[in-house]
Formats: structure tokens, C-alpha cells, sequence
């Protein structure tokens, strides 16, 4: 593992050739990563997409964000995984689905030697969103009172 002195960002090999700045979009991280994960991270993007059609994609914390009235979900390339952010509650919704994985509260590892499963992701989104519609409905009931 190599950190840049100057942006501090980590990478695989020493004195990996990146770009410096802050990485602003989806594509732009996605075009940083390895190459052979390009294809992969563009796959789960699609995923989530589809799963939260009215999110908007974003980057924060340095990381792909969907972003619908609140961060919905995150994913990061590590060394060995690629890890995806739901937030706490859905990691103890979805605790029976992710007994072999390596998870704790808000972060679910998906290992980089093993398929990924695109449902599982799609699945966790989808009950992201109807969190975040849910939690918009009973905001407008209270308004309405
Ligand atoms: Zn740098």
C-alpha cells in the first residue's frame, strides 16, 4: 500500500500515476481505479442506479454517492474488497443475507475473489429508497396536521 504525500490518497503500487485533486464524479473514480475493476465498479454503479432511478450521484468522503434528500449508499475500491455503505439500520436488516461476509454496522465487504452479487446490492438500494420515501411521506403527513 502506497499513500501520496500529497493528496493522501491510497494505492496499490508505489508511485501509482493519478490525479491529484479531489475526484468530483462517478466517472471520474471510476477511471482512477485499476483497470481491471473498471468494468466491475461501472456494473455496481448500474445497479444502484437502477435500483434508486431518482438518486443523484455524487461524490462524498471521497467516495461514489447516491444521494436522494440523504446519502441512500456508498462504495469504495479497497485492496482486497469493495466496500458498499448503506448506513447502519441496513446492515441489521439485512444481517441473514450477509452472514458470509465480512460486515460490520454501515459497512458490507465484498471480497474482489468472489462474484459479485449485483441482487444483494440492488436489493439493499431498493430498501434505501423506500426508507428515505417512507421518511419524506411522514414528513408531509405532519406538515398537512
Ligand atoms: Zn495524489
Amino acid at each position: 500500500m502506497w499513500q501520496c504525500p500529497k493528496c493522501e490518497r491510497k494505492f496499490k503500487s508505489e508511485n501509482q500515476s493519478h490525479y491529484c485533486g479531489n475526484v468530483t464524479t462517478i466517472d471520474q473514480y471510476i477511471s482512477e481505479q485499476p483497470e481491471e475493476l473498471q468494468k466491475l465498479l461501472s456494473q455496481i454503479r448500474q445497479t444502484i442506479h437502477a435500483a434508486a432511478p431518482n438518486a443523484e450521484e455524487r461524490i462524498s468522503w471521497q467516495m461514489p454517492t447516491f444521494w436522494q434528500g440523504e446519502n441512500l449508499i456508498h462504495f469504495a475500491v479497497s485492496s482486497k474488497h469493495i466496500g458498499l455503505y448503506p448506513g447502519g439500520e441496513a446492515t441489521v436488516v439485512f444481517a441473514e443475507r450477509l452472514k458470509d461476509y465480512s460486515y460490520s454496522k454501515g459497512t458490507i465487504r465484498l471480497p474482489l475473489d468472489k462474484p459479485i452479487d449485483f441482487d444483494l446490492i440492488a436489493d439493499i438500494t431498493r430498501w434505501r429508497v423506500e426508507q428515505v420515501e417512507e421518511k419524506d411521506k411522514n414528513a408531509a403527513k405532519l406538515h398537512e396536521n
